[in-house]
């Protein structure tokens, strides 16, 4: 697949998709992560003489009032400092304005346009991919570089759009996420463990049936484990559960799936207090792994090589029910193992209870990596080409 080196950027109008989606409150920037994780292939362009024209979505835009809650403004300013030059930002999607402003470029500028999404507010043309708009923003530039690790496993008109036009590679965080994933994938070494956890069986069928005949073991924990622990015929009181899936989490009983023996429990995520118990009462809600189920999974945890992580095996936003979450990452030996943490809640649970050292990559991307790991093709890379 090419990559942003394999193409000579001097003099080059370069259209960078990144992930600026970050959370703002009030025009501030709450956290600068995804920013920061796109100054590689940022500035190895500015330092290869292009001219940069980035694109991003920020949240979601669906009616007039969205607009200004979703400006891309305060983010070209923290770019700009982060960068140490000046990023200018247009404040347009399309149009003579955009243009003139491209036309104007010396080498090495760097363009920020408005929103991509802004284009959703009249008939989702961004996110509806409409070949229109894909063809117009590729007549902006000369060159495309996809390093939205986030937005791939989606078609837009800001990635397959415009990809579909005009020469294109990935940029340095979406090789990383590839370089990362792909091989744990395809080609594990053994023992594999998946451990699975978060609130909803329903999001983890695809990857449950991608992985559960590749992996050794499949650790289930969080919210989605006590579907299966009714499978199983245990009691679980006022758990989370779907019972639309109680024949799907049966039929996956007599595979290699490892569930709890048992939980801390308390009678409402409001209440103040809790227990540790292996019968769930009629009252009692589970809301994380208790300490049998940690040695438990620690047996298999420690004997892997391969190990990959999506969704917290309890609600570990309260402290309360943090344990089990928090245990997992110390059994964690990224000198001997690889591990990798899928997007989203897990990722944001090893980053703030501070073991990102201890493992090998954390995704950038919740469905995207939640997608691969379902051994789906991405179309915002797959249109990249071999
Ligand atoms: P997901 O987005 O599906 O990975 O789910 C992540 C969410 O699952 C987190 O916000 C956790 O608080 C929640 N979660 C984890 N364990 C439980 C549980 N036992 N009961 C309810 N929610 C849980």
């Amino acid at each position: 697949m090419k990559t942003i080196k394999d193409f000579d950027l001097n003099s080059k109008r370069v259209l960078i998709r990144v992930d600026f989606n970050v959370p703002i409150k009030d025009g501030v920037i709450k956290d600068d992560n995804r920013i920061k994780e796109s100054l590689k292939t940022i500035n190895y362009a500015i330092d290869n003489n292009a001219k940069v024209i980035l694109f991003s979505h920020l949240g979601r835009v669906k009616e007039e009032a969205d607009l200004a809650k979703n400006d891309l403004l305060p983010v070209s300013k923290r770019l700009s400092e982060l960068l140490g030059k000046e990023v200018k930002f247009v404040n347009k999607t399309r149009g003579p304005e955009l243009e003139e402003a491209i036309n104007n470029m010396n080498n090495g500028d760097v363009i920020l346009v408005q929103n991509t999404r802004y284009e959703d507010l009249d008939g989702k043309r961004e996110s509806g991919n409409d070949p229109d708009l894909g063809k117009y923003w590729a007549s902006l530039g000369d060159i495309y570089i996809n390093d939205a690790f986030g937005t791939s496993h989606r078609a837009h008109a800001s990635n397959v759009g415009i990809a579909t036009h005009i020469p294109c590679g990935i940029g340095f965080l979406i090789q990383k996420e590839l370089d990362n994933m792909l091989p744990v994938i395809n080609n594990p070494i053994h023992p594999f463990t998946v451990i699975l956890g978060g609130s909803k069986v329903s999001d983890k069928i695809g990857v449950i049936e991608n992985l559960v005949d590749k992996c050794d073991y499949l650790l289930i924990g969080g919210g989605m484990a006590y579907t299966f622990m009714k499978a199983r015929g245990d009691e679980i009181g006022k758990s989370l559960c779907e019972d639309e899936y109680l024949d799907f989490a049966k039929k996956m009983l007599d595979k290699n799936i490892i569930l709890p023996i048992d939980n801390v429990v308390s009678d409402s995520l409001e209440s103040e207090t809790c227990h540790v118990t292996d019968t769930i009462g009629p009252d009692e809600m589970g809301l994380d792994i208790g300490p049998k189920t940690i040695e438990l999974f620690k047996n298999y945890i420690s004997k892997s090589k391969t190990i990959v992580w999506n969704g917290p095996v309890g609600v570990f936003e309260n402290k309360l029910y943090q344990n089990g979450t928090k245990s997992i990452c110390e059994m964690f030996n990224p000198t001997e193992q690889t591990i990798i943490i899928g997007g989203g809640d897990s990722a944001s649970a090893v980053i703030n209870l501070g073991y990102k050292d201890r493992v090998t990559h954390i995704s950038t991307g919740g469905g995207a990596s939640l997608e691969l790991l379902e051994g789906k093709d991405l179309p915002g890379i797959s249109i990249i080409g071999e």
